[in-house]
């Protein structure tokens, strides 16, 4: 039988369950990384001095305490100094990280634009949790990830492919035949931005004109921007249609769950965000497949 050897076999000469193994493993330290963001970024501390300590008692953490996952498991979820119980966000962050740059090795391929979409989904993690904690999308991370998202936008086209945007196979990019392939894909990008950024912006905005009360936080609108420019306006639709639906349904079922029906849900919406989003990019065109196939005659 005769199978066809993927771009990782190729390029290295090893089978591909090297390359997904090595894609956990890499995640998992990476999320290690991304703990100590999520930790220090809302409190304006340095990402990079000190090394990491213990949040309760300030004993660093040895090299071989600090593991990812294993570390956490081994010590039994306890600061090894002063066993005062350390959160199981930080193993958690590190397995998520781990488990979603696997999807991206096995989605995206072992090709260029992989680095970009491991950026991006690291990104989307450490905004996330931030979220959860502390209802804020720092603009530490999103002014960054704006400008990273117009950098891939350009960079792509210019020295691989464009086939890695799937808004240029569609309206409006398809008039634009003969013009280069930068600027196609940069207004791409601006619409992506626009689709992402701005319909969140205009919901929030018709939200607070009709209720009086802010709906929609800046840093989601700044979040999308950022986003939708790599996705593009096909997938950040997709991604906020995802994230409404995914936020709906937890919604619910925090309502339902709540004795007291006055419940006015302080949900951070950053977190469906992020959800939608990773699955646009790793997904998203499967999804409108299936969803077209299923649903339209
Ligand atoms: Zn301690």
């Amino acid at each position: 039988m005769l199978t066809e050897l993927s771009q990782f076999e190729v390029t290295t000469g090893l089978p591909d369950i090297v390359g997904y193994v090595f894609s956990f493993l890499f995640g998992s330290v990476v999320g290690s990384f991304l703990n100590v963001v999520i930790h220090r970024v809302p409190r304006e501390a340095s990402i990079v001095f000190p090394n990491s300590a213990c949040p309760k008692c300030g004993v660093a953490i040895r090299a071989y305490d600090n593991i990812p996952i294993l570390s956490w498991l081994i010590l039994g979820g306890k600061c090894r100094a002063c066993k005062s119980p350390i959160s199981a966000r930080y193993p958690a962050v590190e397995f998520l990280t781990g488990l979603l740059f696997v999807l991206a090795f096995w989605r995206i391929g072992f090709t260029p634009f992989l680095p970009a979409c491991l950026v991006l989904v690291a990104a989307l993690i450490s905004l996330m949790f931030i979220d959860a904690e502390h209802m804020i999308l720092p603009n530490v991370i999103t002014y960054p990830l704006l400008v990273f998202a117009f950098i891939v936008r350009l960079v792509f086209p210019a020295i691989f492919s464009t086939h890695y945007f799937s808004d240029l196979n569609y309206w409006p990019a398809t008039l634009m035949l003969g013009q280069p392939s930068w600027i196609v894909s940069l207004v791409g990008g601006i619409l992506g931005a626009l689709v992402g950024g701005g319909s969140l912006w205009l919901i929030g905005e018709a939200w607070q004109r009709l209720r009086g009360v802010e709906a929609m936080g800046l840093g989601d609108v700044k979040m999308m921007f950022g986003v939708g420019a790599v996705l593009g306006w096909r997938l950040s639709l997709l991604a906020i249609f995802l994230a409404a639906f995914a936020g709906a349904l937890i919604g619910m079922l925090l309502i339902a769950r709540q004795k007291d029906k006055d419940f006015q849900a302080q949900i951070p919406f950053g977190i469906f965000l992020g959800i939608g989003s990773v699955t646009a990019l790793l997904f998203g065109e499967q999804i409108i497949r299936w969803y077209i196939q299923t649903f339209l005659p």
